[in-house]
């Protein structure tokens, strides 16, 4: 794929090509599941989605016809037909011609299929054409067939949600923290947030994860952290040091994975942030459309928001502090349509300099989940001793973390003997989301 190297790639894109990597099983059974669960619930809840429209005539013909698209989509997939061209007049979203690019370019001569192309590129088109089915229609243009899964989930993740509030509530309360005590309320936020992380609905094919609400959410995180296998926090905080003594607004740009649980996990960092003064802006990147089924989007933040805001005092408080840095722009919530492309990020600075230059003004860009880094890795098959800085291939527009809970075949700063050890312990160690990684480069 042209995703832009000049010459050929260091290495091999992950791809469905390989059969039997997690890629092979992603596009094989995990997403023709995820399109089933959309289409499914369209037929269960068609009754409840001609109640609120406005037209009952009209929407039953949209569903007909969203529905026998969602199918076909799902044969073609199933049956590696080639990927289509996105119509270019029909999106108000204007990536159209960009993705036509991507897949014309993909393979040289040869079409792109589902089971033959980058890794990445299947995946994103799939959420893509997913949008463009619903754009397609009169009265469905802008539903999110994934707002339902993404609304049980944060309420099968309630308890932790609230332990979470009411522990970042309480650090809001205590002020003039001591420099050790900060370190160590950032550490374990940032903590926090890579274990958050672990959720993802796109993983569990929109499956809710009953077990993680029985467990004290804390007690939990120390005893994951044993299974973070690089953990770059200690740099991180140091670099924290320099931060606070930048002259100018400090900027933490947070490239966001998931909704549920981890959203409320990224606030609370964020929270803690401004509140100790530790930056004075925190910006939330989010999809622009539903992404990746559990992706966080402007909608899912605002839903949350409300919820909270109407329910239990530890999460009102919480959502009314959120709310209230929302409205003196201490957040800001930010929609760029570069994180619905399937490219990676060492093209950025050419391919949208705009927000390259954005990035930069960050003293620290937190790049969440698993989705974010394989585009920080540019999807290839890294030997897993490669360094991050060569992972990068040059991306480090500011200082930079990633925090994943590991759930696709690609890493780097893990020694082969670390590697070795790990698949013989489990040959599939690196899809459960039971690992994790705090890497960061300055
Ligand atoms: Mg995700």
């Amino acid at each position: 794929m042209n995703f832009t190297f000049k010459s050929r790639p260091p290495h091999p894109y992950l791809s469905a090509e390989i059969e039997g990597s997690f890629a092979y099983r992603t596009v094989k059974d995990r997403m023709p599941v995820i399109l089933t669960k959309v289409i499914d619930f369209l037929c269960r809840s068609k009754n409840e989605i001609l109640q609120n429209s406005s037209s009952e005539a009209a929407t039953l013909e949209d569903l007909k016809f969203i529905i026998g698209k969602l199918s076909k989509l799902r044969s073609e997939m199933q049956t590696n037909k080639t990927l289509h061209q996105f119509e270019t007049c029909s999106s108000h979203l204007e990536d159209c011609e960009r993705w036509n690019k991507e897949l014309n370019e993909t393979k040289g001569s040869a079409a792109p299929c589902w089971f033959n192309s980058p890794w990445l590129l299947v995946e994103c088109y799939m959420y893509r054409v997913i949008y463009a089915i619903f754009e397609d229609s009169l009265y469905l243009k802008r539903f999110d067939p994934f707002s339902h899964m993404k609304e049980e989930s944060f309420f099968a993740q309630k308890n932790i949600i609230c332990q979470l509030a009411s522990y970042t509530n309480d650090l809001c309360l205590q002020t003039n923290h001591s420099s050790s005590q900060l370190q160590v309320n950032f550490m374990k936020l940032i903590e926090t947030c890579l274990w958050g992380n672990r959720n993802d609905l796109s993983l569990s094919a929109g499956k809710t994860d009953i077990e993680i609400e029985s467990r004290p959410f804390f007690d939990d995180i120390k005893q994951l952290n044993s299974q973070i296998i690089v953990n770059n926090i200690n740099e991180v905080w140091i670099h924290m040091k320099d931060v606070q003594n930048y002259p100018y607004t400090k900027e933490l740009s947070i490239i966001m994975d998931n909704s549920g649980l981890e959203m409320v996990a990224d606030l609370s960092l964020a929270v803690y942030c401004i509140s100790h003064k530790l930056f004075d802006r925190v910006n939330f990147y989010v999809k622009k459309i539903p992404w990746f089924v559990s992706d966080t989007t402007l909608n899912d933040l605002k839903w949350a928001l409300r919820y909270m805001k109407n329910d239990c005092t530890e999460l009102q408080h919480f959502a009314e502090k959120c709310l209230a840095y929302l409205d003196s722009n201490q957040f800001q919530v930010i929609e760029e349509s570069y994180f619905t492309l399937p490219l990676p990020y060492h093209v950025m600075n050419e391919e949208d300099p705009q927000l390259y230059k954005k990035l930069c003004q960050s003293q620290l860009l937190i790049f969440k989940g698993d989705l974010n880094y394989r585009k920080l890795g540019g999807e290839l098959c890294w030997p897993s001793f490669t360094t991050f800085k060569s992972f990068l291939q040059g991306f480090n527009p500011a200082p930079l973390l990633a925090l994943r809970t590991i759930k696709a075949e690609i890493i780097c700063d893990v020694p082969s003997s670390k590697k070795e050890e790990l698949d013989l312990r489990d040959k599939d160690w690196m899809v459960k989301g039971n690992y994790g990684l705090i890497q960061f480069s300055k």
